[in-house]
């Protein structure tokens, strides 16, 4: 009796649908997964694609979300020396516009506690921990993703997801994805930095680590087609250290070096951020003012002459020496035109090289403008 009870409960097509029904499941997942990790294949290689850092991040901080529904992303990068945000912004990128991107300049945001163990951390969101991570957020958010990107042994920045949900990242889950990802964007982080920074060892001054001739020869030209574009002035200051061989005579060459690194440091000090200073040649600078008419072209060359005049340079522990500079200011204006780009770039250097003779044959430790505009 008892074996026929058996008999009539077990129902072999009750097994089968459980067990299609698991297998539903199981294919479902896999399917998931595999799509997962397409999709991250497809992210990353456009990433190692990347041709240059405005691009790579541009990848990292928009199309990634994009792709992938996040709720929440910030990259911060470390950048004591304000290198990457230069690169950036010489790139053309208005920062502006990337509030997700955070620069840990004087270390206020990456905080040692945050980066001891240089492991991922996955979990809940905590306020005290991770509002600084998102303050470009402003709705709560549940879950975090928080990835530092290591390379040889040093954070170089961090990349931090987040989520409403709070099953998204969960502790001890599905890192190694993330992981990879983190890993290669850190990789082309660092190639797209060195490939930048190889470019620019061409186009910068050895002695004063400005930028140099080669680098100013082609920005004139640039910075002319900007202020064409814009109808706005473009102003020239040609500078020159007075009676520098004397220095070199009676110093020696050395100490003529470190006077000039000097005299750099101290220009580029009342720098703007668009203004384009170069050591031109020997003891000669050159800068480019953008969007500045002669009258505040003038008052920026008078600061300048009366910086270097009143600075003391120091070349001993003993010794100091008084140095002045003499400064020709040229502006070209772009309105009613008729010379070509390289046309109006030689012009422009030309009258400030002019105006700057005017100023040595006027006494030397003198600004002095160029009697035409450089347009016409
Ligand atoms: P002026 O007021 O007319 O400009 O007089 P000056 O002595 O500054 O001008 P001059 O053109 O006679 O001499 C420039 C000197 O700058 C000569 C050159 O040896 C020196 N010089 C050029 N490049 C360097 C450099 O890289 N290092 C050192 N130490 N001296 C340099
Ligand atoms: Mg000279
Ligand atoms: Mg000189």
């Amino acid at each position: 009796m008892d074996r026929m009870a058996a008999h009539i409960m077990y129902d072999p097509n009750s097994d089968t649908r459980t067990l299609q029904r698991n297998m539903r499941v199981l294919i479902d997942e896999a399917r998931r997964n595999e799509d997962k990790y397409q999709r991250f294949q497809s992210l990353e290689l456009l990433l190692l694609g990347s041709h240059n850092l405005s691009e790579l991040i541009r990848m990292v901080i928009m199309q990634y979300p994009q792709d992938f529904e996040l709720d929440a992303i910030s990259l911060i990068l470390d950048d004591p020396h304000h290198e990457i945000r230069t690169i950036l912004e010489d790139e053309g990128v208005d920062l502006s516009n990337y509030p997700q991107l955070k620069f840990n300049e004087h270390n206020t945001i990456i905080q040692k506690d945050l980066f001891n163990d240089q492991l991922p951390e996955l979990g809940p969101y905590k306020t005290n921990l991770h509002s600084k991570l998102f303050s470009n957020h402003n709705k709560s958010l549940n879950s975090i993703a928080r990835l530092p990107l290591v390379r040889q042994g040093r954070v170089i920045g961090s990349l931090n997801l987040g989520s409403h949900d709070d099953r998204r990242y969960i502790k001890g889950t599905g890192t190694e994805l993330l992981q990879r990802l983190s890993a290669i964007i850190t990789i082309c982080l660092e190639n797209t930095l060195n490939l930048e920074r190889l470019k620019r060892t061409g186009l910068t001054d050895a002695l004063t680590s400005l930028n140099n001739r080669r680098f100013f020869d082609q920005r004139i030209i640039e910075e002319i087609e900007r202020s064409r574009r814009n109808s706005q002035p473009l102003s020239c200051l040609f500078i020159d250290i007075d009676f520098f061989k004397r220095i070199n005579d009676e110093y020696g060459h050395t100490v003529g070096d470190k006077v000039l690194q000097q005299v750099a440091k101290l220009l580029d000090s009342h720098m703007r951020r668009s203004d384009v200073l170069s050591r031109f040649g020997g003891e000669e600078f050159a800068i480019l003012l953008c969007n500045t008419a002669a009258n505040s072209a003038e008052e920026t060359a008078e600061r300048l002459r009366s910086a270097v005049e009143s600075n003391k340079i120091l070349i001993s522990d003993k010794t100091e020496l008084n140095l002045t500079i003499s400064i020709g200011v040229a502006t070209a204006y772009s309105a009613h035109n008729v010379l070509n780009i390289e046309q109006q770039s030689e012009r422009l250097l030309k009258a400030a090289d002019e105006a700057l003779y005017d100023a040595k044959e006027q006494g030397r430790n003198k600004v002095c403008s160029a009697k035409k505009q450089a347009s016409t």
